[in-house]
């Protein structure tokens, strides 16, 4: 059996094309046999909020496409999708961009809805007085640097929002990782994943293994068991339906690898 996918984007999600589909990513699920999704749309915001806690006078870099979630056609979609799959559990959820950062405009949208799925997620930081994606600053400095930077950002995210119930994607730039410095090697940055790990154990939550990024390796899983990570959440981030669920058989073994197993039951995160 294989484990929920708990970070699934649709069209709600302002990153996505016209091959996304909430409907769709529903069939696929029933197709490869998942027993549950959850739709995490991306929140993200163009300028601070009221009550956000804007870093060091740092303005928002320019975020191109950014547009608010419809919450209400978000939320009827999924009542559709509920009706016509019945045996999918259906999960409402968002990825909340930086929401240490933003952390009163998450609240307001999080009190505009139902949501039963909170990804919390580092896509950008602060560089040159803005906010911006982690991946438009690798050119300007050493690519260890930015990822040190980058994980620096991220103890801080973890230790100063509790909006959010599962770590999305913890190193999310080896992604954008240049070919040219070579392999990117989770050993160099040990001590940055097991301090981030640490307080992450530390408030109880999962942390996710993303399978849109190079998949994590079972050392790496294993430093998140060692730090005392009580439970592992998979995802897919898929924007396309044909994603959803993808490399979940290799994943299984990676996260079993290190320790960990089913939980509680088919819908439950994997826990120690
Ligand atoms: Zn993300
Ligand atoms: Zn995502």
């Amino acid at each position: 059996m294989l484990p929920s996918d708990n970070h699934v984007h649709t069209q709600f999600s302002w990153d996505t094309g016209p091959k996304a589909s909430m409907e769709g990513a529903c069939r696929r699920a029933v197709e490869v046999g998942l027993p549950a999704i959850a739709f995490t749309e991306h929140v993200d915001f163009t300028e601070w909020g009221e009550a956000d806690q804007p870093p060091a006078g740092a303005s928002v870099g320019v975020r191109r496409r950014v547009h608010s979630l419809d919450v209400d056609g978000y939320l009827e979609s999924i009542e559709r999708c509920r009706d016509q799959f019945p045996e999918l559990r259906i999960l409402s959820g968002i990825e909340a961009g930086e929401p240490h950062h933003f952390a009163g405009s998450v609240a307001a949208v999080l009190k505009s809805g139902t949501f039963d799925r909170v990804l919390g997620s580092l896509h950008s930081i602060v560089h040159d007085g803005r906010l911006v994606y982690a991946n438009d600053v690798f050119g300007t400095m050493p690519a260890a640097d930015l990822v040190r930077a980058y994980f620096a950002e991220l103890l801080r995210l973890v230790e100063g929002s509790d909006v959010f119930q599962v770590l999305a994607h913890c190193d999310y730039p080896r992604r954008y990782w240049p070919a040219r410095d070579g392999a990117y090697r989770e050993a160099d940055f040990e001590e940055e994943y097991r301090t981030v790990f640490r307080a992450l154990a530390a408030s109880d939550r999962p942390l996710e293994l993303n399978t849109a990024s190079p998949l994590a390796s079972a050392t790496l899983m294993q430093w998140w068991y060692d730090e005392g990570g009580p439970a592992v959440s998979f995802g897919s981030d898929a924007h396309v339906p044909l994603r959803v669920g993808d490399q979940f058989e290799v994943a299984v073994d990676v996260v079993e690898a290190a320790g960990f197993r089913p939980g509680r039951d088919e819908y439950d995160f994997w826990r120690r």
